[in-house]
């Protein structure tokens, strides 16, 4: 049997040509860590961690000598290995991105030793084509802001999507207008999101959520802290609009909190820093057992997308009928060449919806040139 050889880390990086921002920072630039590894007989398999690049790059150096040498389809065994040599120290956080970096790695590698897509090892696809919802609408200077991100909402309507969701956390009243006013430009037959990254106390939550309800939001992200479990609930009770949360929650402990507590109708792990596939798909089977929908959330290359497409393809939705209940992925529409160039094939929806890979392990590639050119040296 193969043994895993090498595990090599990548940062890559892209100064953006508009930048843009969310309530809690900036984004200037766009800079992601990749991980390859590499067997003895020359397979390899992608990864990709989500959050501060250098710092997984070092925690994926950290982990890389407990790998060297292992038998790469023993994931569960090296993923224990992984979380016990970081427990002490990691039960939340930037490690953990870099074990789930690996993790993604080594299920693209099963997948190709294997000759089967990940959503088929997974278990099986429940649909081969994914609904996404298009994120974006971020804040920018602009004279007229509100015009702007109704202008935005419209191209991804024309695009075909019939989800989308935008940035709110400015100013309560700011917020309003913005969300009326993109409302209005789309008709009533688009699902509309907001997310709030955690901006707002429990009282300003409830004054949004109350004042947006009229304009038919489909779920209100992140509205408070995520140290706020027992907000998240209260805010529950007080809004017809569905809350959602869990892009800085981590392992299945920190969601079996959120669930417990009662905190959201929708959890939105990120398969590249909750733990990867494997804990991923753990969590996603919790979510079903207490009735709540998944729907990950993405912000890197195509092999996150890769990732949450698979993972998408394959969980059980809480509604039980004859037509599958529809699942959902997030597919980040901000500018973002590490996205659109560095891996093959491109993730294009067609109508709002993403074709499940049928390619072995996550069917996508790192394209070598883009990588040497995107390298941060
Ligand atoms: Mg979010």
């Amino acid at each position: 049997m193969t043994k895993i050889r090498t595990v090599e880390p990548f940062v890559v990086s892209h100064e953006l040509e508009r930048e843009f921002y969310f309530s809690q920072w900036k984004y200037d630039t766009r800079s992601i860590c990749l991980v390859k590894i590499t067997c003895d007989d020359g397979t390899f398999g992608w990864g990709e961690g989500y959050g501060p690049a250098q710092v997984i790059k070092s925690g994926i150096e950290f982990f890389r000598p407990l790998l060297i040498g292992y038998n790469p389809l023993e994931i569960e065994s090296l993923w224990q290995m992984m979380y016990l040599r970081s427990l002490d120290y990691a039960r939340r956080g930037i490690l953990l991105s870099a074990l789930s970096a690996i993790d993604v790695a080594l299920w693209d590698l099963r997948g190709k030793i294997l000759g089967q897509p990940v959503s088929v090892l997974l278990g099986g696809r429940r649909r081969k084509s994914v609904r996404t919802y298009a994120t974006g609408m971020y804040f920018t200077e602009t004279e007229s802001l509100s015009e702007r991100l109704a202008q935005e909402a419209l191209g991804y309507k024309e695009q075909g999507f019939d989800a989308m969701k935008m940035k709110v956390g400015l100013n309560i009243e700011k917020d309003i207008e913005n969300v009326q006013t993109v409302r209005q430009a789309i008709g009533s037959d688009i699902d509309l999101m907001i997310d709030a990254n955690h901006a707002y106390s429990l009282p300003e939550a409830i004054k949004l959520a109350q004042a947006v309800e009229s304009s038919q939001i489909s779920w209100f992200e992140e509205p408070v802290s995520p140290e706020y479990y027992s907000s998240y609930s209260q805010l529950r009770q007080t809004t017809s609009i569905p809350i959602a949360g869990g892009e800085c929650e981590y392992l299945r402990w920190g969601f079996l909190n959120l669930f417990q507590q009662q905190c959201v109708d929708i959890a939105q792990p990120d398969i590249c820093a909750a733990g990867g596939i494997t804990e991923v798909k753990r969590i996603a089977d919790m979510a079903n057992t207490f009735g709540v929908d998944l729907v990950p959330h993405t912000w890197g290359t195509g092999i996150a997308l890769s990732a949450a497409l698979h993972l998408t393809a394959n969980i059980d939705m809480p509604g039980s009928r004859l037509n599958n209940a529809e699942a959902l992925m997030e597919l980040d529409r901000t500018e973002n060449p590490l996205r659109d160039e560095l891996v093959q094939p491109t993730f294009s929806p067609h109508n709002g919806r993403l074709q499940v890979p049928d390619k072995p392990g996550l069917g996508v590639n790192v394209d070598e040139d883009a990588l040497t050119r995107y390298l941060l040296k």
